[in-house]
């Protein structure tokens, strides 16, 4: 379970973030959906401490986040961004085992979860583990992003417009496989969106910002039927 509890960044006079308190139950999803500038991203680097609040605390299955290592967060959070941020210079096995080479995994454990994880997201490891980013479609390159981000098995997953750059179609198929693999592992997942539709199809919980604040939380059909 994540807990936020009254969390706030500001940069000068811009509240990005301001006072939201927000509770992600173990094993959901939870789509954070509001327009650009809401503060949706800043409010999923608050999370994983890539940036620091002004005020406020987060917490991670009972423990403060400020109490746990970076190395430990790394691993215990899973991140995602629009365009993957592989390493262009790594091979896709490479950055699969970003995070279990940080750890000091024996390269047998690493290299089975890379082909593990690949097979799960329908990318044959054989073929596609030694190719380098560029020589990935787009589609694949976002689900090698996801393969990087689950290596370690994360407590949670946090996903910032992890679809954006697909096209219609492709966007269905990521978004199949998410509910499919979030499903089969069980993993909490934070997906932030500023697509309504995505939101309501994939969240168990929907999270609306605007202007900073949390704005309405509760399930698509509660979000649907809100005045
Ligand atoms: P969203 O993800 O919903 O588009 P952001 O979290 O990126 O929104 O931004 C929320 C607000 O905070 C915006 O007004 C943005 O300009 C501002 N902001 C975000 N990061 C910074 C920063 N590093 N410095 C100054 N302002 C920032
Ligand atoms: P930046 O260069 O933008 O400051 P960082 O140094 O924070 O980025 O991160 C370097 C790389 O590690 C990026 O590609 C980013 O996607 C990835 N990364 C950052 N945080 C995490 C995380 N919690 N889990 C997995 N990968 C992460």
């Amino acid at each position: 379970m994540i807990e936020i509890r009254n969390l706030s960044k500001h940069y000068g006079p811009t509240r990005a973030v301001d006072d939201v308190s927000l509770v992600v139950e173990e094993g959901t999803i939870t789509a954070l959906v509001g327009t650009s500038g809401s503060g949706k991203s800043t409010l999923l680097r608050l999370v994983n401490r890539l940036i620091e609040p002004t005020s406020g605390q987060v917490a991670i299955n009972g423990t403060d986040t400020r109490q746990v290592p970076t190395a430990d967060l790394r691993r215990r959070i899973g991140y995602v961004i629009q365009n993957h941020g592989l390493f262009p210079h790594w091979t896709v096995a490479r950055n699969v085992a970003t995070v279990p080479r940080l750890l000091g995994w024996p390269k047998a454990k690493t290299e089975a979860r890379v082909a593990e994880l690949l097979s799960l997201l329908s990318l044959d490891p054989d073929t596609i583990g030694p190719r380098f980013p560029h020589q990935l479609s787009g589609g694949q390159a976002q689900r090698v992003g996801v393969a990087r981000a689950l290596a370690a098995r994360p407590e949670l997953l946090l996903m910032d417009e992890p679809f954006g750059a697909l096209d219609p179609v492709l966007r269905g198929k990521a978004q199949a496989d998410l509910r499919q693999i979030q499903a089969a592992l069980g993993t909490t997942v934070i997906l932030v969106t500023h697509d309504m539709s995505e939101a309501i199809g994939l969240g168990h919980r929907i999270a609306v910002m605007r202007a900073g604040r949390l704005e309405q939380h509760g399930t698509p059909a509660e979000i649907l039927s809100a005045p």
